[in-house]
């Protein structure tokens, strides 16, 4: 295990650096809480054995730092070891409230202090695993399994989340539904196993295109499977000059697939209709802009299909 050590005294660094090398831990040292906080940032360590009294930032404000740290990433915590010069009941109390998961009197004889480091090192070790597990968990989650794009439910979560931030800076949100034109008779033509093929390359696609909306700023934009062959593309504060242009990146990227589709009878391979609404500032309720996309994508069925139609609300 990475075990950061914390204390203001070279004396117990070399002390328990020494011990826990022994064990065959790799010792990271801290002199003071700052400090700690700046090494657990760098280091991401397995364990912290944390002093209490130091100079500059204590033990305690430490550890709420470095918790305040995990709150911002999933499935984080790592187990926190107050060192203490007496083990009172006073102390136990406060480390625990602090953040701590346990501590140990600086004057632990050497096979406790040894017994503790193992029980912890389980604990850490079974911990790790299971964020990993989770973070996977939690990504699968959010990705459709045909096209490995995010998947409707990611896409309501993250819209929710980002339509109140753009409400809040009176920013802009361009939407775009795609839709693959004639896709039951590919279906039909050359069986649902090319179909899937197919999904998964117009699915490509439009990855890089918006892609390539990241390389110009729209860090925020992304697509996700909207349903069959259905796709959404979200771009948050997206440019008024772009949005056009992105819409029909979309259309002009699949169409250059050249997937024969001899059923798409005007243009013989795989093409898709995009409709879109556009919304320069942020407001109100969101659920009327995706029906008008939809009206658009419908109008650009209407209109021959291999279309963009585009209005501005
Ligand atoms: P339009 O141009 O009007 O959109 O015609 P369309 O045939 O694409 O539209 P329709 O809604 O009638 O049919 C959609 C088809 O998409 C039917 C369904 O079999 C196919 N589809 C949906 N999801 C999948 C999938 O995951 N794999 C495959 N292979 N086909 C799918
Ligand atoms: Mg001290
Ligand atoms: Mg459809
Ligand atoms: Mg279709």
């Amino acid at each position: 295990m990475r075990v950061l050590l914390v204390d203001d005294s070279r004396a117990i660094l070399a002390a328990f650096g020494a011990r826990l090398a022994a064990m065959g831990h790799e010792p990271v040292s801290a002199a003071n809480g700052a400090e700690a906080v700046e090494r657990f940032r760098e280091q991401s360590p397995d364990l912290v054995l944390m002093d209490i009294e130091m100079p500059v930032m204590n033990g305690f404000e430490a550890v709420r730092h470095i918790r305040a740290f995990e709150a911002t990433r999933q499935w984080a915590w790592t187990p926190v070891i107050f060192l203490t010069a007496t083990d009172t009941p006073e102390n136990l109390v406060a480390a625990i409230d602090a953040g701590g998961d346990a501590f140990i009197a600086k004057s632990v004889p050497e096979a406790v202090f040894e017994a503790s480091m193992k029980a912890m090192s389980r604990i850490a070790a079974l911990r790790s695993q299971l964020s990993r597990a989770n973070r996977k968990l939690a990504s699968l989650a959010s990705l459709d399994g045909l096209t490995g794009l995010f998947n409707r439910r990611y896409m309501d979560q993250r819209l929710d989340e980002l339509w109140g931030a753009l409400c809040r800076e009176d920013a802009p949100l361009g939407l775009l539904m795609v839709d693959v034109d004639h896709f039951k008779q590919y279906n039909d033509r050359y069986g649902h196993l090319a179909g899937d093929d197919a999904l998964r390359q117009v699915a490509a696609a439009l990855s890089r295109v918006v892609d390539e909306a990241h390389r110009e700023g729209l860090s925020d934009a992304f697509v996700a499977r909207y349903g069959g062959e259905e796709f959404a593309v979200i771009l948050p504060r997206c440019p008024p000059e772009l949005f056009p242009r992105i819409a029909e990146a979309l259309r002009v990227a699949v169409l250059m697939l050249a997937m024969p589709h001899e059923r798409n009878d005007s243009w013989g391979c795989i093409t898709l209709s995009v409709g879109g609404v556009y919304r320069p500032r942020a407001e109100g309720v969101l659920a009327p802009l995706f029906r008008r996309a939809d009206a658009k994508l419908y109008e650009a069925k209407q209109n021959g299909r291999n279309r963009v139609e585009l209005v501005v609300q």
